[in-house]
């Protein structure tokens, strides 16, 4: 995942120290560098400590970039206490979220920000045959 440094820093710098878990949306003017971020305060999940992403206002700004002509990257989401792993919820909306992608979308980045170290650690998930297949990636600030 390649990211330009002030998009970084404003995505590490997001959250604040306190639940609730919060997100936002990443983008691409300049493919496939990302260079834009929207925060998103989320939903309240189910079990209150778990980022939910607010899919009409995620739907609204992916069309609103589409206009604009930058290209809908991912989902960025707060851990906290150290945790950097997805959890079984993140793995459902990520299945959730990419099976709605059009077919010329064949990958997204869901990074997490890591509380408190504020450390980003970029997961790529994709579909390969219908399964959703999701690794970690490198992380490139440029
Ligand atoms: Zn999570």
């Amino acid at each position: 995942m390649e990211i330009k440094r002030e998009i970084y820093e404003a995505i590490v710098s997001y959250p604040a120290e306190t639940p609730p878990e919060v997100g936002g949306i990443i983008g691409s003017r300049e493919w496939p560098v990302i260079d834009m971020f929207v925060g998103d305060p989320g939903k309240k999940g189910p079990f209150g400590c778990s980022y939910v992403p607010d899919t009409t206002f995620l739907n609204e700004t992916i069309r609103q970039w589409l206009q604009e002509g930058i290209l809908f990257q991912g989902i960025a989401h707060a851990h906290f206490h150290g945790v950097r792993t997805l959890s079984d919820g993140d793995r459902a909306y990520i299945r959730r979220i990419i099976e709605a992608m059009p077919a010329q979308i064949k990958s997204l980045y869901f990074p997490i920000i890591v509380l408190p170290e504020r450390e980003l650690v970029p997961y790529k998930a994709e579909l390969a045959d219908g399964e959703l297949v999701i690794v970690e990636d490198l992380l490139k600030v440029v």
